[in-house]
């Protein structure tokens, strides 16, 4: 009697950011009924950098309308050795903010029949005979619904994930933080670059960062931040003296903090974790942020893509969605562990971040030229990640 009542969908997907939008958008594309929901009221804040390659535009497979942009793009890398090299080189990238953008993926999503709704978080499931039942609690209070396929597209923090694996690979503290100052001043820093600063000072997995960003008051700011294991605000202001110094930065007024820890072990093998029957896991929540590139949103958004036509063809050919799901996604996960077995190091002295730089780096240009030439020939699902 109740379940007769229940609304039922193909695919039930939470998580409205990247990987979730972007998989609601291609399975609602192959006629399946697509349910996706975010816990927040959109648009809501992200901890993010928000700078992506080109190729990100070409796995979403719409042009980003410039509103939901920065009003600067990047163009170029100025890159701060820890020996005091500074090599500038001319790259394009993408800039924009994640509560603008993420609130446009989901109307993409929407708009290609997908159903969509903020305010809306996932509980809980039980599965059953034909389905799954899934508890939801919306604003307006509970509610549950019925699906085939689920899709977990929540983060570094995966509920889905969690239940399923029971926590699993994850610890109760943080295992690393970043922390962003955005702020006004005067001085010789451009808006269309890429400041990174290789120094274990400031950054002792990767490095620490300057660039701007447009705000939803539709003004410009500029962004310093950092990650660190530990002592995260002292690492920050070390850095912001140091940039302060060398941009001859005055008037300087911080408008506002944001920070971010994670509970994810990143030297954990399991980290990468793709599903199992037919819950899949996408983007963040299927482990695939990657610190050695220190981006994950196209790994979020070729995921989402490639666990809908994975469903799309399970659908047709009556496979376990998660083995072909599996299959679609081999190169993308080679390529994040490989990464992830050799990049998460941290970095006890500078000598040795720069003997890493030494050795990587002209392999590592070569290979961004390389990869974003063959991007262009390559499809949409066939997308290799730089750098
Ligand atoms: C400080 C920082 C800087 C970064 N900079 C970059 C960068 O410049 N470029 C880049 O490519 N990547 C960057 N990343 C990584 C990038 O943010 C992630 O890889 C990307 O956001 C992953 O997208 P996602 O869709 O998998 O998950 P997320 O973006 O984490 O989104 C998960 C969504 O799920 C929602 N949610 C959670 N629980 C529930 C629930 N129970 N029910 C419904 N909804 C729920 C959340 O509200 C959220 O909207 C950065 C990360 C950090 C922390």
């Amino acid at each position: 009697m109740i379940e007769s009542r229940l609304k039922e969908y193909d695919v039930f997907i939470a998580g409205g950011a990247i990987a979730g939008p972007v998989a609601a958008k291609f399975c609602a594309r192959q006629g399946l009924k697509t349910l996706l929901v975010e816990r927040a009221r959109l648009p809501r804040e992200k901890p993010c950098s928000g700078i992506q390659f080109p190729y990100f535009e070409k796995i979403i497979g719409d042009p980003i309308p410039r509103e939901r942009l920065c009003h600067h793009t990047l163009s170029k890398i100025e890159m701060h050795l820890p020996d005091g090299r500074v090599l500038s080189a001319g790259f394009p990238m993408l800039n924009f903010m994640r509560d603008t953008f993420d609130e446009w993926l989901c109307l993409l999503a929407q708009s290609y029949g997908a159903e969509f709704r903020d305010g809306c978080a996932f509980r809980d499931f039980e599965e059953t005979s034909d389905g799954v039942l899934i508890h939801l609690e919306a604003d307006t209070g509970p509610e549950t619904i019925k699906a085939r396929y689920v899709v977990d597209a929540t983060g570094m923090r995966p509920i889905i994930r969690r239940k399923l694996k029971r926590e699993e690979g994850f610890q109760k503290g943080s295992t690393g933080a970043a922390l962003n100052y955005y702020f006004t001043a005067d001085g010789d820093l451009e808006p269309d670059k890429l400041y990174q600063f290789w120094n274990i000072e400031y950054n002792n997995m990767m490095f620490a960062w300057v660039y701007n960003k447009t705000l939803s008051d539709g003004k410009d700011y500029w962004v310093v931040g950092t990650g660190y294991d530990k002592d995260i605000y002292q690492r920050l202001d070390g850095f912001f003296e140091r940039v302060k110094e060398l941009y001859h930065l005055t008037n300087v007024q911080i408008v506002k903090k944001e920070g971010y820890s994670s509970s994810m072990v990143f030297t954990d093998e399991e980290r990468i974790w793709l599903g199992e029957r037919n819950f899949l896991m996408v983007g963040d929540a299927a482990g695939l942020i990657d610190l050695t590139r220190g981006v994950g949103m196209d790994a979020a958004a070729l995921s989402g893509r490639l666990a809908a036509k994975a469903i799309g063809l399970a659908q047709k050919n009556g496979r376990p969605v998660s083995e072909v799901y599996a299959q679609l996604m081999k190169g993308l996960v080679d390529q994040t562990r490989r990464n992830q077995q050799r990049g998460i190091i941290t970095f006890k002295t500078n000598e040795e971040l720069q003997a890493y730089l030494d050795h990587g780096m002209l392999k590592m240009g070569l290979n961004m030229i390389l990869q974003s030439f063959l991007n262009r020939l390559r499809s949409p699902e066939k997308q290799v990640m730089l750098p």
